[in-house]
């Protein structure tokens, strides 16, 4: 029994199936005893799709990969920004890219490599100065690809925004891009998550910080700048795109999301970025 659906596949095993929710089973030599059948209710984390999970992963019978694929094709019909390439921050970026990739037409180049393959996930040290350190010796910029292009680069999503923006920009620009246009394959991350794991706390938020300077004090509500049609709703998001030193950030609508993923809203945690 495994989280991670991949994990067989070189062990010679083969997926049986998926447990249901709430489901338990004893798995033994005798076989498998079910304790306890799955429940009605089910919200699966969509994050696992757009950023946590590993791209070989399929969670509920729906591919990761195949979901960041759709992801980038969702993000590509909604665009029309004139661009050299396409690429994807390494490695969860990388799916949403070729999805972009593959519906606009706009070739797929690397500007970024990874500096060791498997290098460790930079959100998982428990502190801020280890990730740094993690994120700015995995990636490595490739100049003759940067110099003079004007790029769309997709990243699963912006959760505090300092490495894209001290790293991943930065490299872009120090190596002669001409405009970034960054396309995050999710919503703008609202609130931390419920069990911790991805995101920890509501100030370290980009969106957070973007209220906060925009506000001048931390806001109790932020129900005003969840509406995407809102001039606050605007305004964040130019925050951000101002803060991180892009030439344009557009973000994925929720509802995008929601299809690319493949599954009814009422079976998916959207905590992240509702609230609920
Ligand atoms: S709050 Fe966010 S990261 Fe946590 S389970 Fe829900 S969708 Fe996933």
């Amino acid at each position: 029994m495994a989280t991670e659906a991949s994990s067989f596949e070189n062990l010679g095993y083969e997926l049986h199936r998926f447990l249901g929710p709430g489901e338990i089973v004893l798995l033994s030599t005798d076989g498998v005893k079910l304790l306890k059948p799955e429940g009605s209710r089910k919200n699966i984390c969509s994050f696992l799709w757009i950023y946590t999970g590993s791209p070989s992963s399929i969670y509920d019978g729906i591919s990761v990969e195949s979901t960041r694929e759709r992801c980038g094709r969702y993000l590509a019909r909604r665009d029309n920004v004139k661009a050299d390439f396409v690429a994807g921050v390494p490695d969860s970026g990388v799916g949403h890219a070729v999805g972009y990739a593959m519906e606009s037409g706009i070739p797929y180049r690397r500007p970024l490599v990874k500096y060791t393959p498997g290098y460790g996930r930079s959100y998982t040290p428990p502190t801020q100065e280890i990730r740094d350190l993690v994120a700015t010796m995995k990636l490595v910029a490739v100049r003759d690809v940067i110099n003079g292009n004007r790029m769309i680069i997709c990243d699963d999503s912006i959760v505090r925004g300092t490495q894209l923006k001290n790293l991943t920009v930065k490299k872009l620009w120090d190596n002669g891009a001409k405009e970034i246009h960054i396309r995050p394959a999710c919503p703008p991350l609202m609130f931390p998550c419920i069990y911790a794991s991805s995101t920890r706390t509501t100030a370290e938020l980009a969106c957070r910080k973007a209220m906060r300077a925009l506000e001048g004090k931390d806001i109790e509500d932020p129900s005003e700048y969840l509406d995407t049609t809102s001039s606050k709703h605007a305004n964040m998001i130019d925050w951000i795109r101002r803060d991180l030193n892009v030439t344009s950030l557009k973000y994925m609508t929720i509802e995008d999301m929601i299809a690319a993923i493949g599954l009814p809203a009422r079976q998916l945690c959207l905590h992240c970025w509702l609230g609920k």
